[in-house]
């Protein structure tokens, strides 16, 4: 019995394998025809400044909504986008289109975008020739442009392939474009890569957030106290991650937090919306 009960289990985990294959080739096909059809959307997340409730900054998040079918998530469609190598050219609509939104916020209120880039594109020859020629044909100042990268974007990487992506990033630094460690405090070596990386922005990721205020939360608090204090110390800029309720706030704002970012500001939100929140922010009127 139990041998072919081990035999059931080794044909539902073909079956469960083959169904994923199948998800996989499906959303690549979609991504595939998705830019030319027009399905992608940029949505921005305000980042916040905790002492004033200014805007400071914007994070790009890329939105698919197949034609005729449901929104797809990010989480879902960006692997994928990855392991087919489309990321490269969907990357490239992102940054354009960033840049494009960009200009206007940043010449009215001084305000920054953040973009999220994949490892792949990193390791692209063309990559930091195209962002430069980018925000040169935008008139869009380098010191305006954030990229965002993940400690996990490294893992699957050879150290040739690392050792590339840090020359990379580099090169866009020294010409002003600046760099922020995302999720940061969710990888296994959180601490090398923070050293081994050029960046200038440390981005707390929200597992340190959502705990701060639940009752045994005084490890937390420690760990977080800490990082924003490294941050600091490291003269980086700082961000908190998943800020959705005002005592988060006041705790992070004790802390020293200089800027936080999170659905208790706004959630991604479409230009036109983040143009309205530039004249009135709604969680000032509220303080
Ligand atoms: P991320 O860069 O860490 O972006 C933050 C994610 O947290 C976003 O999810 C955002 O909607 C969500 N979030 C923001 N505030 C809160 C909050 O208060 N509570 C909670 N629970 N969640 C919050 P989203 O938009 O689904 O994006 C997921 C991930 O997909 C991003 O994580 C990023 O890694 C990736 N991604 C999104 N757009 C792009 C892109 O254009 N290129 C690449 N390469 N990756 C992207
Ligand atoms: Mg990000
Ligand atoms: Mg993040
Ligand atoms: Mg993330």
């Amino acid at each position: 019995a139990a041998k072919s009960a081990g035999k059931n289990q080794v044909v539902v985990f073909d079956g469960e394998l083959r169904a994923a294959r199948m998800r996989q080739t499906r959303i690549a096909t979609g991504l595939r025809r998705a830019l030319a059809r027009g399905e992608f959307a940029l949505h921005y997340q305000p980042v916040v400044d905790l002492a004033t409730g200014d805007i400071r900054s914007v994070e790009a998040l890329l939105r698919w909504i197949p034609e005729g079918g449901e929104p797809v998530r990010p989480d879902v469609f960006i692997p994928v986008a990855e392991e087919t190598g489309l990321i490269v050219e969907i990357g490239l609509w992102v940054l354009e289109q960033a840049c494009a939104d960009a200009r206007r916020w940043h010449e009215s209120h001084g305000i920054t975008v953040a973009v999220n880039v994949s490892g792949r594109q990193l390791r692209d020859e063309t990559f930091s020739d195209a962002v430069l020629a980018m925000l040169d044909r935008h008139e869009l100042p380098e010191r305006a442009l954030t990229l965002e990268i993940t400690e996990s974007m490294l893992l699957a990487t050879t150290q040739v392939e690392t050792t590339r992506i840090v020359e990379v990033l580099t090169r866009l630094r020294e010409h002003g474009v600046r760099i922020a460690l995302d999720d940061f405090g969710t990888g296994y070596s959180s601490l090398s890569y923070l050293r081994a990386l050029p960046v200038d922005v440390l981005k707390i990721d929200r597992s340190f957030t959502t705990p701060l205020t639940e009752a045994d939360h005084q490890r937390t608090r420690a760990f977080t106290r800490a990082i924003v204090e490294l941050s600091a110390s490291l003269g980086l800029s700082t961000i908190v991650e998943g800020v959705e309720t005002r005592e988060q706030a006041d705790v992070l704002r004790q802390m020293g937090s200089p800027l936080g970012q999170g659905y208790l500001f706004s959630r991604p939100v479409t230009a036109e919306r983040i143009d309205d929140l530039l004249l009135v922010a709604p969680w000032k009127r509220a303080a």
